[in-house]
């Protein structure tokens, strides 16, 4: 489906950079950029969100490495500062953020704001970031292996107040929040019409778990036990999922005054040693099959139980690309949809 009834404009490189100034005045902008040899393996490249200033930085030609997510939660996060008797907050970004990211990673925003503003008491250093944000769509114009944004109703969005179509030689503009109108004023129109993707090439049945019954006769199933041997409990694919959010908080005392110093929140995952440890060092999942087994059920059921808005997915198809194991997150979900029938038909034949 296209955006057709706000107006599009051509932008040059050149105008881009214009463009990217005025904004400017008003917010910082975060896009995904290149880091040559920043990548997992030697001599490998990294696209990771940055602030940006120029056209030329924005990596539009591939799917970032690490999500979106970070623009809005930082991996470590300063929360405030305590000395003995006193805390102080830590300050709020100086501006607001214009953040540019694909259909999948603006849907993923709606899952984060369910977890961190729905749930229970609102996050505080979330909201002050989310409630300034403003975002730019990248149109996707090629497809990324492992993509499956459409499987999971994930591939159109209506969060953004600007949508981008990157060109070697521009970019194609279209304005859909009219508070941005007039920075175009001077800007040639165009016919161009922004489009969602409809297809991907891989497409999930995403498994459906319709009760609580069934969800505990899965966590009894077979399937988890090879994730004992080929999972190594990294954490990587949760760091690079645009839907999770496990941090865990670290109270750093200063060396030269140990009573002073900041509590800080860093990125982690559900499925690192230690996570789940609680006091008395009591642990609920210490097997490496019970922690996938978690992530995987979350993901398929836990959130929607909680939020009813669908899967804690977006089909990115970062996890899978980032397991150093060669899990793929697609495979693990279609030997879910094999339990779910396997149980559903064992059910309906004992009552036969
Ligand atoms: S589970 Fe995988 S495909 Fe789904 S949002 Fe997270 S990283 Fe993307
Ligand atoms: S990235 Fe792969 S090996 Fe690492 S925790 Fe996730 S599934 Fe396990």
């Amino acid at each position: 489906m296209g955006l057709t009834q706000k107006k599009t404009y051509r932008l040059a490189p050149e105008a881009c950079d214009a463009l990217f100034a005025a904004l400017e005045e008003t917010y910082d902008l975060y896009a995904p950029v290149r880091v040559p040899a920043g990548g997992r393996y030697a001599l490998t490249d990294s696209v990771i969100y940055r602030q940006i200033h120029r056209f030329s930085e924005i990596e539009f030609r591939e799917r970032s490495t690490y999500p979106m997510k970070e623009a809005l939660t930082p991996i470590s996060q300063t929360l405030f500062y305590f000395t003995e008797d006193n805390f102080q907050e830590s300050k709020p970004p100086r501006k607001p953020k214009l953040i540019f990211g694909r259909a999948c990673d603006l849907n993923a925003v709606k899952i984060q704001d369910d977890i961190y503003l729905h749930n229970g008491p609102v996050d505080l250093f979330y909201q002050r970031v989310r409630e300034e944000a403003r975002f730019a769509l990248m149109e996707c114009t090629t497809q990324f292996d492992g993509c499956f944004c459409c499987s999971v109703g994930a591939n159109e969005t209506d969060l953004h107040s600007l949508a981008f179509s990157f060109r070697e030689d521009g970019a194609f503009v279209q304005v859909c929040d009219p508070a941005f109108a007039p920075y175009f004023k001077d800007a040639e129109s165009s016919d161009y019409t922004i489009r969602f993707p409809q297809e991907n090439k891989l497409k999930v049945d995403y498994p459906v778990i319709d009760s609580l019954d069934l969800v505990n006769q899965l966590k009894e199933h077979p399937m988890w036990k090879e994730f004992d041997q080929r999972c190594i409990g990294c954490g990587s694919c949760t760091v690079a999922c645009s839907t999770c959010t496990c941090f865990e908080t670290t109270d750093i005392a200063y060396t030269q005054n140990p009573h002073v110093g900041e509590r800080r929140r860093t990125c982690s995952s559900c499925m690192v040693d230690g996570f789940d440890q609680v006091a008395g060092g009591a642990c609920f999942r210490k097997k490496t099959s019970e922690k996938y087994r978690y992530k995987i059920l979350h993901k398929v059921y836990g959130y929607d139980a909680r939020f009813h808005t669908g899967p804690m997915c977006v089909g990115c198809g970062r996890c899978s690309a980032r397991c150093p194991e060669l899990i793929s997150y697609p495979a693990t979900l279609q030997k879910l949809s094999e339990a779910i029938a396997e149980l559903k038909q064992k059910g309906e034949t004992s009552h036969d």
